[in-house]
């Protein structure tokens, strides 16, 4: 903005704090759509609750004046006009189920201490009203655009970004594109990720399992799912004494996480970590490497404990940088890598177990996955399925990433620079796009979890920095 650009802003930040109650009202509305994943219908891929969903945004969208589109409730699209958009605005509208917990009604939004407290407040209905809301304000206000914004609203972020994979079948990608869907100032660079299945078979010794004498693991189970440190685990052995199990334990430095009973003639033993984000693992306690780590130490001599002892080799406890498969990669902009072994389980002679992996930003799936297989392989185990994604990188000196981080520094007074993560977002696959918004430093928002909420204040200043964004990027 330039000439009248201080009475533009003055003006549409005025106006946009006089929307405040209307945005409240109509993130209440979309709260009210329990719109997790469901099962689909002809024009309801992922379920009633999130068609209508979108439904509801698009009437919303459409009655501020906005030209709308719906791609077969995929995705639903709000624009100022007919043109090809150079700049796309990314949101969904599918959340997380409540799970437990919450202290009221998730889907009723509450509002107490000028939070507002509903499933989807924070991730990503109430970044998609503030969107909506500095749209409306720039089109209410009539300050002119030179080019065309559309927000692009998803409905399946939260399970595998199904909706974009098809929108894209119909749509170019705009040519810039952010999503208030991750953290401020702007995520530009997201690491690669690999996620690895293995197999083992192990001979089993033993004959008459429970009631046996012979000194072996029976079981052993942990971890639930493959992108989070695993919280619990557990294993039954025979032959064993109590005392050597606490010893062990004991001189790893592991005791206070380990619980160890008789049960007949076996042992169960139980680990109690910490679960983390596979992404960030150091601030985790991992219960499956801290119970291998222990069972290796055991003495033992079958092919089970062999491979369980190559296994505390290769992930040892309280090693997060996959430093022992040999693939503690690095680099200057996103890190290290980031190595989690998250779910195990060996029953009946065979193994079975899951691993997830962050790469930096300047590698790519093939400067690991064979090296990986390598190693798991020279310890017995078998690769059998695996999910790979190469690093999303944009340059922290592109005009775009620019134009962000000056809004950012305008409305918040703080030095705005890039991020990287170990996590996704939801532009992942989007070349160019980065993350911005709505999350701000430090900010405690319960996402995912019960009474998650957003700060109406922040509701407010995130329609103020989108209306600034759109403006600096498409305005005069
Ligand atoms: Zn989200």
């Amino acid at each position: 903005m330039k000439g009248n650009d201080k009475m533009n802003k003055t003006e549409l930040f005025k106006y946009i704090d006089s929307q405040r109650d209307n945005m409240v009202s109509t993130l209440s509305q979309l709260i009210s759509y329990p719109s997790y994943q469901c099962e689909p219908y002809d024009g309801a891929p992922f379920g009633k609750a999130v068609r209508d969903c979108l439904t509801h945004a698009l009437g919303v969208c459409r009655d501020f004046g906005f030209i709308t589109k719906d791609f077969d409730g995929y995705a639903g699209t709000a624009s100022f006009t007919d043109d090809e958009p150079e700049l796309g605005i990314l949101a969904h509208l599918d959340v997380v189920p409540e799970g437990t917990g919450w202290t009221s009604d998730p889907y009723t939004a509450r509002i107490s201490d000028g939070k507002l407290f509903g499933r989807g407040a924070i991730d990503d209905k109430g970044p998609a009203v503030a969107v909506m809301y500095a749209m409306k304000a720039i089109k209410d206000m009539g300050i002119p655009l030179k080019k065309n914004v559309r927000l692009i609203l998803g409905t399946n972020e939260e399970n595998g970004s199904a909706d974009l994979e098809y929108y894209f079948t119909k749509e170019n990608p705009p040519k810039y594109t952010f999503t208030p869907d991750g953290n401020y100032p702007v995520i530009n660079i997201e690491k690669g990720m690999i996620r690895g299945y293995f197999k083992a078979e192990a001979k089993p010794t033993v004959s008459e399992y429970p009631d046996s004498s012979e000194r072996t693991v029976a079981e052993l189970h942990g971890g639930a799912t493959i992108n989070a440190v695993p919280e619990s685990a557990y294993a039954v052995v025979t032959g064993i004494d109590e005392s050597e199990v606490v010893k062990c334990a004991e001189e790893l430095g592991l005791l206070d996480m380990f619980t160890v009973k008789s049960i007949g003639r076996c042992l169960r033993i139980d680990v109690k970590g910490v679960s983390a984000h596979a992404s960030t693992p150091e601030s985790g306690k991992n219960a499956v490497t801290a119970l291998i780590a222990v069972l290796a130490k055991l003495k033992m001599n079958d092919d089970c404990h062999k491979k369980i002892s190559s296994l505390a080799e290769l992930f040892p406890y309280g090693e997060t940088n996959g430093k022992s498969l040999g693939i503690n990669l690095n680099d200057k902009e996103s890190g290290e890598l980031t190595c989690v072994l998250s779910v195990i389980d060996y029953e009946a002679g065979s193994f079975d177990l899951k691993c997830d992996i962050r790469f930096p930003a300047s590698f790519k799936v093939e400067d690991v996955l064979p090296k990986l297989t390598e190693s798991m392989n020279k310890a017995g185990f078998e690769l059998y399925n695996n999910m790979a994604s190469q690093a999303h990188c944009v340059s922290a000196d592109s005009p775009f990433v620019q134009k962000l981080l000056s809004v950012y520094e305008e409305m918040t007074g703080e030095k705005g620079e890039c991020i990287a993560i170990g996590g996704g977002t939801y532009v992942h696959e989007i070349e160019g796009g980065v993350a911005f918004g709505a999350e701000f430093i430090g900010e405690d928002n319960h996402m995912h979890s019960a009474d998650e909420f957003i700060d109406i204040d922040k509701l407010v200043l995130n329609a103020k920095m989108f209306a600034l964004a759109i403006l600096r990027v498409c305005g005069e």
